[in-house]
């Protein structure tokens, strides 16, 4: 889709740090991380949202099976959290559909202040 800058990044347009890739889907770090591991997981195919993603079961299913490889790959034995900011109460900001990987250390309450 023009001008998303997610397709761009996949396109190879704009430089993004790929630590994984599959047909359909590509993993890169988050320019800004929020904790020591902080990939975004995205399909190849433009999808606005979650919403729009569960409409392409098998989409849905490759962004999660990539995302637990990246999990593997960047040895989150402690664990992880898995987000997909939806909407503007989630606050999201890209949309093309992304699942923020986050891990490498506690990430304390699931909510700010809760
Ligand atoms: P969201 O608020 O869920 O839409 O998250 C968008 C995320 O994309 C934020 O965490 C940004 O830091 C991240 N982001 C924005 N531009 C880039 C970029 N060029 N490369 C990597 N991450 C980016
Ligand atoms: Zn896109």
């Amino acid at each position: 889709m023009e001008n998303c800058l997610f397709c761009r990044i996949v396109a190879g347009e704009i430089p993004a740090t790929v630590v994984h890739r599959t047909e359909t889907t590509v993993a890169f770090r988050d320019i800004d991380p929020k904790a020591p591991t902080h990939v975004l997981v995205i399909p190849v195919a433009h999808h606005a949202d979650v919403v729009a993603l569960a409409a392409d079961p098998a989409a849905a299913a490759d962004v999660l099976a990539a995302a637990a490889a990246v999990a593997e790959q960047e040895g989150l034995t402690g664990g992880f959290r898995l987000i997909f900011n939806t909407g503007p109460h989630a606050g999201q900001e890209v949309f093309h559909v992304h699942a923020h990987v986050l891990g490498g250390e506690p990430l304390g309450p699931m909510l700010a202040g809760k």
